[in-house]
């Protein structure tokens, strides 16, 4: 196996872990305005994936990533598995020269694309895209400017999806099943917003690690998640 499928499966078994350990939380805010199973629905997606990855042996990142959206797509059940999983086989191809800040901003922007137009979304509607997109500003800009660290822009892109998902909490779920709460859903943030800002936060520690540069996602005084 390859350096950088290795190191994908590396991301992938962090992102589980942490995901696992957040899964009540996120069923929580799924009773708040769904149907309290998205973080049922999300182990079940975990579990699958680090079983498929256990098992096969991946020649290259784009097999491995795309292995992984089908295991999600037939395992992990709900609307988010659905949508997680097309976003990874469509973003599958972007690492095959190595993991660069420009393979990751052709892959987020490829994933993001896809959740809007799977789930016929855009911001404002309340749903994970919400965190995604502002993802897409910052790897995009990094990427074109090439004047950041990946350390640093791992930060602000984790600093980026927390905002994103925190803007969620004051509007009206416009789509997918807490739609049907109309404003019921004001007040609540919206649990798969908050799994990609939980997800981009896991992914900026890791990046800090491999990289041993220390940059903090917080501003001075900020709530931390
Ligand atoms: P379900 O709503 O089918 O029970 P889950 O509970 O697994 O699915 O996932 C809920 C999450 O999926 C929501 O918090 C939201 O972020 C995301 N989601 C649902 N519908 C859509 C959609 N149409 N577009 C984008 N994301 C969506
Ligand atoms: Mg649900």
């Amino acid at each position: 196996m390859d350096e950088t499928t290795q190191l994908i499966i590396e991301v992938f078994e962090r992102l589980a872990e942490r995901l696992e350990r957040e899964s009540d939380y996120l069923t929580q805010l799924d009773s708040e305005i769904g149907d309290a199973d998205f973080g049922v629905n999300l182990t079940r997606g975990i579990q699958a994936t680090l079983e498929t990855i256990d098992e096969r042996e991946f020649e290259n990142p784009s097999e491995l990533i795309e292995t992984v959206g089908l295991t999600l797509i037939d395992q992990m059940a709900g609307s988010s598995g659905i949508l997680f999983g097309r976003a990874l086989m469509e973003g599958s191809d972007a690492f095959e020269n190595g993991i660069r800040l420009e393979s990751v901003a052709e892959f987020a922007i490829r994933a993001a694309d896809t959740v809007e137009s799977q789930g016929n979304t855009t911001v404002g509607s309340k749903t994970m895209f919400d965190a995604i997109y502002p993802i897409v500003h910052v790897v995009q800009r990094a990427a074109k400017l090439n004047d950041l660290s990946e350390a640093e822009a791992s930060a602000q892109a984790a600093q980026a999806a927390r905002y994103g998902a925190n803007f969620t909490i004051p509007i009206r779920a416009k789509k997918g099943r807490s739609s049907y709460t109309e404003w019921r859903s004001v007040g609540h943030p919206d649990p798969g917003a908050v799994a990609i800002a939980i997800a981009m936060d896991e992914l900026h520690h890791f990046i800090q690690e491999q990289t041993t540069e220390e940059r903090s996602p917080y501003l001075p005084g900020e709530i931390q998640i």
